[in-house]
């Protein structure tokens, strides 16, 4: 019987977990978080119930079904709290998966190494927000920010709340914000009306595969009504200002590059701006187990979703962005295959009918929605890019100019972007952007180096320099109920 590890307990990880299982394979589920759902069933934690936690969740009885199965399975371990700061290669096993298990900031986590028969990543994205003057303003949020005060702890992050960018995740947070008592007095869609219409519009008739997605979409715009929320497209916030926190923002119309359109700006009062303009995969732990990423930077898997390292299955927002839809079918196909299901089964001939048709929905996703060029025309030379060294969208400009080169990692070095302590999680993206678009060529080399980080999350020292490497395994997979561990 196979070992499956599935790192990630989002939907994609959940849904990968239970197919192993089905394949008959022994699971492992692990998340960083100290309760299961990822970011889109992200809730109260259990020792905090919310009655109305159905309420505020899309298939949050699809979620409840899952985890209640898992949790009910002796063949399936889940360890939350339990972060994954680096992974191996080795020879008999795809990987070798460091991890601690414990309170993230606290001494003494327990360590574990684990040597799985499979691995599925199914580790997710981080919000992507591009820079503007004043974002480094208390009272500015990411979306994803906004949302997980709000869905994890029934936090509103403002009275009076601004939401801004790009993509129908605006919609949610909006949402959120509503069901913990804001007022949203807008959301700003960057892309133009047509940009839109052309993303969606072409044969509508592939859209009815995908009618989840119709269903939870017709929620929002339902609740956009019900709190009468001005939606408009082609619009932009450009500045935050305030002194000791936001106090009001500048909205500008931009055309269809999001370069802004001179002559209309506007000031709207808020105490509070959540603003998001799409998501970044959380690559570093597949591209440390040797994955290859495909040229748009997602992890390059095949039709089982098996990366190109033998035993290593990639699933969710770390393929592509595309909702929790395709999280799930690709999670499905993924932990299938991983536990050696026969890859003729039913089961995962229906997983992938529905990766199919989300995959066009993410594809119509990027057209409508994606990041376009012009952005950077709302950056003066004092505009923070990179937050923790403080680096300015001028000093970054300074540094391409100054010197001939185009590699990203000596750009880095030189003006400092992207090296603190988010390691460029936050700016990394934007940072890349910019330079390129400075350099001869305008294409930088070495780009993969910005997802490149060996220690995959913030640790203590003392717990690197405690590390002991892991020791050979004293039973065989077959009669371990877990993947092989030292600690
Ligand atoms: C902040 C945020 C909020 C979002 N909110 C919504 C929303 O409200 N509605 C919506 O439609 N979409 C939302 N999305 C998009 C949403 O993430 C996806 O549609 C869906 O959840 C993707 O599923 P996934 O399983 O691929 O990833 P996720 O749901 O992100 O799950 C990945 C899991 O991996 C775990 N993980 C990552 N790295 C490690 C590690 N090193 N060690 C251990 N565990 C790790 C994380 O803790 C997480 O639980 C949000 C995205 C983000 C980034």
């Amino acid at each position: 019987m196979a070992d499956v590890l599935v790192i990630g307990a989002g939907p994609a990880g959940l849904a990968a977990a239970a197919a192993a299982r089905e394949a008959g394979g022994e699971v492992t589920l692990l998340d960083s978080s100290d309760v299961l759902g990822g970011q889109y069933w992200r809730h109260l934690p259990d020792s905090r119930p919310a009655e109305r936690e159905r309420l505020l969740h899309h298939g949050w009885d699809t979620f409840t079904a899952l985890r209640r199965r898992l949790e009910s399975d002796p063949h399936v371990r889940i360890v939350t709290s339990a972060q994954v700061w680096a992974i191996e290669r080795d020879t008999g096993v795809p990987a070798v998966v460091h991890v601690l298990v414990g309170p993230p900031d606290a001494g003494g986590r327990q360590r574990l190494a684990l040597r799985p028969d499979a691995v599925v990543f199914a580790t997710g994205a981080h919000d992507r927000t591009l820079p503007f003057p004043g974002w480094d303003l208390p009272g500015v949020f990411t979306g994803g920010a906004a949302q997980a005060l709000a869905k994890g702890e029934r936090i509103a992050v403002g009275r009076r709340v601004l939401v801004a960018g790009a993509g129908p995740f605006l919609l949610p947070v909006a949402a959120s914000l509503t069901q913990t008592g804001a007022t949203v007095v807008g959301v700003l869609e960057a892309n133009r009306l047509s940009t839109l219409v052309k993303g969606w519009a072409p044969r509508p008739w592939q859209l009815a595969s995908t009618h989840a997605k119709a269903r939870e979409l017709a929620g929002y715009v339902a609740n956009h009504v019900r709190h009468a929320i001005p939606y408009r497209t082609g619009r932009a916030v450009v500045a935050a200002h305030g002194t000791d926190r936001v106090t009001s923002v500048t909205t500008a119309a931009v055309d269809a590059a999001w370069t802004p359109i001179a002559g209309t700006e506007r000031t709207v009062e808020v105490d509070a701006v959540c603003v998001s303009h799409g998501f970044t995969p959380r690559l570093e732990l597949a591209i440390a187990a040797g994955c290859a990423l495909t040229p748009d930077r997602f992890v390059m898997t095949g039709p089982d979703q098996q990366t190109n390292v033998v035993g290593l299955y990639a699933a969710g927002e770390i393929t592509g962005i595309g909702g929790v839809d395709l999280a799930m079918a690709e999670g499905s196909i993924a932990g299938w295959a991983a536990a050696g299901g026969p890859p003729d089964d039913k089961a995962v001939r229906d997983g992938r009918r529905r990766r199919a048709a989300y995959r066009a929905f993410a594809a119509r996703l990027e057209a409508a929605h994606g990041i376009r060029p012009g952005w950077t025309g709302w950056l003066d030379s004092h505009t923070i890019v990179c937050r923790c060294e403080e680096v300015s969208f001028g000093r970054l400009c300074g540094a391409a100019d100054a010197t001939s080169t185009t590699s990203l990692r000596s750009l880095k070095l030189s003006s400092r972007a992207a090296l603190g302590i988010c390691q460029g999680r936050m700016c990394g993206r934007s940072v890349e952007e910019i330079l390129a678009g400075r350099v001869a060529g305008g294409r930088l080399r070495d780009e993969v180096v910005a997802d490149q980080r060996p220690i995959a999350v913030p640790i203590r020292l003392g717990d690197l320099a405690a590390r002991r490497d892991p020791e050979p395994p004293t039973a065989s997979p077959s009669q371990s109920p877990t993947p092989n561990e030292t600690e």
